[in-house]
């Protein structure tokens, strides 16, 4: 089917939320921002198929409730919820609550309905039978597309039966390093937790300095259990003996459940009045203590304040996301931090990781995640759909700039390792340091 429209041969952005960090969404070469948030539309809910189809503008928070109101349980969503959209997270094919489980939103998709940038509008799968075969799986074509192979308008996923139980347990550690060795044996282990989250020492500190419930510990892991009450209960032993073999205490209930109720609500600490850039890395269980180490290193080398938070994205991957503090009324200082990201980034890569998403500042990674005759094939592809270059120009496959002045990816590269090395001349940050004395005196 061909929409009727007038070719307006200017660049069209897709816009969900725009709670991503890596400015997906922002209109580089001008034109027109579709706002999705219009269409938030829950269009059906199948409870004898467990299926629901909705528009791509809802957000996962409201999908949940509705679900929730029918007995049913969505399996993954980002810790965004409450503002991001479905087309936006698949958009950007990140990993969020649920991952360990249930797997990533590109799991539990069974159709996209998406609109090209000629007007054509297709499904990439069947509400009801697995997308495979058939050719190749064009669902997770635009997963992680970062809306410039097409806009999704309506997202048809898979769904549960809401679990008899959900049990949030903790355990604390003497420090996020020690964490490795209950990693393996989770990974190893019968114990398949619905979401695996951590913060470590400095994380909870700060929650503390801005007046939250927070408790004092080198580190916190919290498992979420979903399932019959009997396979919680017997999982929650044996979470309860992988984790105290490897050195972990276990926290109390109510410290647990808070921890999961807040699971939406990580950078509180912008309640300091100050900006909270997160740094987003996957990288193997195997590469986590050497590239935990380095990232402090890189924290302290650009005097920046890091706390770290993340989870365990599968059996094989845990997700990274140091989080710094900066002063955004400080034009320098907070732009020149931004270089973080990129160095974040090399220190995922270096250690058999990647950084999640290019957005608009990492595009130059795109043949680090893929090599050279992949990120080519992805530009033919872009090609291809796109010949003119109207959706969401100056990302993934491109840099660019709102001059049209086109941006090498070298250059943009250069300059974000630049604005990392001007960082670590400048003088040490302040922020978030006044309210860290009170708290410790
Ligand atoms: C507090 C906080 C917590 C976060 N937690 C997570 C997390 O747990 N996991 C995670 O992966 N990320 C997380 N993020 C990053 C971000 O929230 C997610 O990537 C989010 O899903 C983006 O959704 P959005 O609707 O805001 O999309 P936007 O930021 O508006 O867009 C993201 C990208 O998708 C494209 N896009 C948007 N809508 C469409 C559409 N309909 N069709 C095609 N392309 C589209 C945009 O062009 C852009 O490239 C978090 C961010 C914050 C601020």
């Amino acid at each position: 089917m061909l929409v009727k429209a007038t070719y307006t041969h200017k660049p069209v952005v897709p816009r969900g939320a725009g709670t991503w960090g890596l400015g997906g969404s922002v209109p580089v070469k001008g034109g027109y921002v579709l706002d999705m948030t219009a269409m938030d539309k829950i269009i059906d809910i199948d409870k004898e198929n467990l299926v629901v189809t909705a528009q791509a503008g809802v957000t996962w928070k409201a999908l949940s409730e509705a679900l929730d109101e029918e007995g049913l349980f969505l399996p993954c969503y980002p810790s965004s919820a409450p503002s991001a959209t479905l087309g936006g997270w698949i958009g950007t094919g990140g990993t969020g609550i649920g991952a360990y489980k249930y797997g990533t939103a590109g799991n539990i998709i069974r159709d996209l309905e998406v609109v090209l940038p000629a007007g054509h509008i297709v499904h990439t799968g069947d509400k009801y039978v697995p997308a495979s075969g058939g050719g190749p799986n064009l669902t997770w074509m635009f997963v992680g597309s970062e809306g410039v192979l097409g806009v999704i308008t309506e997202v048809t996923l898979s769904v549960l039966p809401k679990p008899e139980v959900l049990r949030a347990v903790a355990y604390s550690f003497a420090d996020l390093s020690k964490f490795t060795p209950a990693l393996r044996k989770l990974s190893r282990s019968d114990v398949v937790p619905m979401h695996v989250m951590f913060g470590d020492r400095a994380h909870f500190e700060y929650l503390r300095a801005v007046g939250k419930d927070a408790p004092d510990v080198g580190c916190m892991i919290t498992c979420t259990l979903t399932g019959a009450k009997d396979k919680v209960d017997l999982d929650e032993k044996m979470l309860d003996e992988i984790m105290t073999s490897s050195g972990a205490s276990k926290m109390p209930t109510e410290v647990a459940e808070h921890e999961w109720s807040e699971r939406s609500y990580e950078f509180r600490v912008r309640e300091m009045g100050i900006g909270a850039i997160p740094g987003e890395i996957l990288v193997p269980i195997e590469g986590f203590e050497r590239t935990l180490a380095e990232a402090r290193t890189l924290v302290k080398k650009m005097k920046l304040k890091g706390p770290i938070i993340g989870s365990v994205a599968d059996r094989n991957t845990i997700m990274l996301m140091p989080y710094y503090l900066t002063d955004d009324h400080n034009f320098f200082r907070s732009t020149a931090a931004m270089g973080f990201g990129k160095k974040l980034g090399d220190i995922a890569f270096e250690n058999g990781g990647r950084p999640v998403g290019l957005g608009l500042f990492f595009a130059g990674n795109l043949t680090k995640y893929r090599g050279k005759d992949g990120a080519d094939l992805i530009k033919r592809i872009k090609k291809a759909v796109d010949p003119e270059g109207i959706l969401n120009p100056g990302k993934l496959v491109e840099t660019g700039t709102r001059f049209g002045i086109p941006m090498p990816a070298v250059l943009m590269n250069f300059g974000m390792n630049m604005l990392a090395g001007m960082k670590r001349i400048m003088p040490r940050d302040k922020v978030g340091e006044a309210e860290l004395s009170r708290l410790r005196k």
